[in-house]
């Protein structure tokens, strides 16, 4: 197994500036890179495959500088968007063709692609061109193509974006599944924070060029370090309030903050409770499958409330004007 390890990356393209201070996927860890479209995924993930040189700093793999190494001996399997399969070429052609550049004897390549056709679950697809199959099903061969060679680290760059909600959400917990299984380290790339939560051990999220926080899903979610990672991850509650005697108080709401001063107090929808009370007004509401997401304010300040509909005080057709709130957990941002 292999860690891979960005060091005081720099990279301008244009008007365009990625600063990496440091980064890490340790061995056969799933990392994924998450942010909005033009942050520099794409562009970290290049560095790390070796297409594109960084201007400084170093990339390296179980510590050696890879630097000088070509992409084709980094010994990386790379998944695209797009699928990149060769259209003129069966599925059997597909996943091969990095075995036979390498000259593998007939029989070995056999058993390889067999191998990558069972873990994708693509099994009886082999003489298939890619335009009989369904977009799924394409990115499969990609992904077995990529792992046929038995490479240390897979990337992936947003390989699930061109398809629809629910093959999407398999496909997910299939690469998942595969990852696990072959103990790959990873280095995924997305904008969805929800696939990113899904699947990653660690997320790193990157805003305009940088890393802004680097953590384990719910560590980030629960926790995170700035607005940015708060803000993109989910909906949140920010609110700013002047604490005294280490507390912060906002109508009935007491937030035990152990400093004074203004703070800045964040927490997620789920974490606020509905309880028997008059101290918010409902604002808005609106209805979510089995859930509703609740408008709420106290004292001037807005907050978002999301709970099942059985843990709510009340039925739905008896909303009050006024409920009152707890809020279970929050962070200072
Ligand atoms: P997306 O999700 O849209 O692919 P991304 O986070 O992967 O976005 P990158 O593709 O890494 O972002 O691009 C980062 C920035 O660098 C963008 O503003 C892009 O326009 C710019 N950029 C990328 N390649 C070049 C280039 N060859 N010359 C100039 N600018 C470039």
């Amino acid at each position: 197994m292999v860690s891979v390890e960005l060091r005081e990356i720099l990279k301008i393209l244009g008007d365009f500036r990625l600063e990496i201070e440091s980064l890490k996927a340790k061995e056969g860890e799933f990392l994924t890179l998450l942010g909005p479209s033009g942050c520099g995924k794409t562009t970290t993930l290049r560095i790390i495959a070796g297409f594109e040189k960084p201007d400084r700093g170093e990339v390296l793999f179980n510590s050696k500088v890879m630097n000088e190494i070509p992409p084709y001996e980094r010994n990386i399997g790379i998944v695209f968007q797009d699928y990149a399969l060769f259209p003129h070429m069966t599925v059997f052609k597909n996943i091969a063709f990095g075995l036979e550049l390498r000259k593998l004897p007939r029989e070995e390549i056999e058993k390889k692609v067999r191998w990558a056709l069972k873990l994708v679950g693509l099994e009886g697809f082999e003489n298939r061109y890619p335009e009989q199959l369904s977009g799924g099903q394409q990115q499969r061969v990609a992904l077995a193509r990529a792992l046929v060679i038995e490479p240390e680290v897979l990337l992936l760059d947003e390989p699930l974006s061109n398809l629809d909600a629910k093959i999407r959400e398999r496909l997910r917990g299939e690469i998942k599944r595969i990852q696990k299984e072959l103990s790959i380290t990873t280095i995924y790339v997305t904008h969805d924070q929800e696939e990113a939560m899904a699947i990653s051990d660690r997320i790193a999220v990157m805003n305009d060029g940088r890393i802004e926080q680097v953590g384990k899903p719910l560590e980030l979610y629960y926790t995170p370090k700035t607005e940015f990672v708060a803000k993109f991850l989910g909906l949140s509650n920010i609110i700013e309030l002047e604490a005294e005697n280490g507390k912060a108080r906002l109508g009935k709401l007491c937030f035990n903050v152990s400093k004074d001063g203004k703070v800045r107090i964040f927490f997620r929808p789920e974490s606020v409770y509905i309880t028997e009370g008059d101290f918010a007004e409902i604002v808005s509401y609106e209805l979510l499958p089995g859930r509703i997401r609740l408008r709420l304010s106290i004292e001037g300040k807005e907050i978002i409330a999301e709970r099942f509909l059985d843990e709510l005080p009340f039925k739905v057709e008896n909303m009050p004007k006024k409920v009152g709130v707890q809020v279970k957990s929050f962070a200072l941002l």
